[in-house]
């Protein structure tokens, strides 16, 4: 584990990461930037594996050496990890054996809704008292003459607590190492950002990860497996989460197709058949909160498709989809359809507060059935 040779596909990023763990001025700070999905934990991992191994190869670390087991096992006195927390003054120490035990059951394939899962918990933090003990620990001199590093998993969950951290990032002890991982930067300040060296970690190539899950996805269809990998827009969790979706008692296609029905024939103007769109929102409102937000998640993402269509006249959904994306790119503008992909947002959000959920799902449908049409678009935009 946490070797290079684990990690699908990021070539460009492992052998920039190779050069510079060779360079001889290493950067104290290094942050790791994109989704959990795309690799980004297993590429700041594999780093400081390869940092710490004493008998490095051209490409990877030896995997045997003391340093390197002591890593695979997470017990390396010299690394510390930070990660969000659930309880106020509950500390990332004693959250550790679950941090592992995810890990290897994953092979350190997760994110930040694995962890909320497998805690059946949600809203992690790192809160000021997490702080403190960094500032502790990266105050002590190493145990075995060579780096202390501090991992932070998830650093956006610092919030305003990073504060605490600038001055510890900005003149670190020598021999001291930072290693951030987070998905986005929008919750970072700007002077934690200008202290590290940033790692961006792209999206999976559509073939590489369309290789990787022909291996791993025994039983699934071709087209199925296409469709989780433009789904997923290059994100191995993301892929996998529709493969398992679509095995369950709400596939997400053949909502989104009811819905989408129920509003073509409102805009037809045959008005009973809006009843059509209401029951569909009143089945998603019967169903769990996961899955209504996966359901608005792929909505977004139909709608996504429906401007590329609009521009460019090709998109990647399947063929039911299609039919359906190309009556929409017909009757709408894209000024329609980004009003609509912001009701979606809206319905998202309000879903994810406690907004009354039936409510919810049929103003989305009579609102986005409102869209369809020019002049009510019009009036509607202008209340
Ligand atoms: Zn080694």
């Amino acid at each position: 584990m946490f070797q290079f040779s684990d990690i699908i596909g990021q070539e460009e990023v492992k052998s920039s990461l190779i050069i510079q763990a060779h360079s001889g001025k290493l950067h104290h700070a290094h942050l790791f930037l994109g989704k959990m999905g795309y690799g980004t934990f297993q590429l700041a991992m594999a780093f400081v594996k390869y940092i710490y191994c004493k008998d490095k190869q051209v490409a990877d670390s030896c995997d045997q050496c003391a340093n390197c087991i002591k890593i695979t096992k997470m017990e390396h006195i010299d690394i510390h990890f930070t990660i969000p927390s659930f309880k106020k003054e509950a500390l990332s120490k004693t959250l550790m054996p679950e941090f592992r035990n995810l890990i290897e059951q994953t092979e350190a394939r997760f994110d930040l809704k694995d962890w909320h899962d497998y805690n059946n918990e949600k809203n992690a933090k790192i809160r000021s008292a997490e702080c403190d003990v960094i500032l502790h620990d990266m105050g002590l001199s190493s145990y075995e003459n060579g780096y202390k590093t501090q991992i932070i998993w998830m650093a956006e969950s610092l919030e305003k607590e990073s504060n605490k951290i600038l001055k510890i990032l900005e003149e670190p002890n020598p021999k001291t190492l930072f290693v951030l991982i987070a998905e986005s930067s929008v919750d970072l300040l700007p002077t934690i950002l200008s202290r590290c060296n940033i790692h961006k970690i792209l999206p999976l190539k559509s073939d590489t990860l369309k290789h990787y899950l022909e291996k791993d996805s025994e039983g699934k269809s071709r087209e199925m497996l296409l469709r989780s990998v433009h789904f997923s827009e290059g994100d191995i969790l993301e892929a996998k989460r529709y493969l398992a979706d679509e095995d369950s008692e709400f596939p997400l296609e053949a909502n989104l197709l009811n819905f989408l029905r129920g509003l073509i024939s409102f805009h037809e103007r045959k008005f009973d058949n809006i009843n059509k769109a209401i029951l569909q929102a009143e089945a998603l409102a019967s169903q769990s909160r996961p899955n209504q937000k996966k359901f608005l998640d792929y909505f977004q993402y139909f709608l996504r498709q429906l401007v590329l269509i609009k521009i460019t006249q090709t998109c990647q959904l399947n063929e039911n989809l299609f039919k359906a994306a190309n009556h929409f790119a017909n009757i709408l503008d894209t000024d329609q359809i980004e009003v609509w992909s912001q009701l979606v947002d809206k319905y998202h959000y309000a879903i994810e507060g406690n907004a009354n959920v039936k409510i919810s799902f049929v103003s989305l449908a009579i609102e986005s059935g409102k869209i369809q049409d020019r002049e009510e678009f019009e009036k509607f935009i202008s209340s």
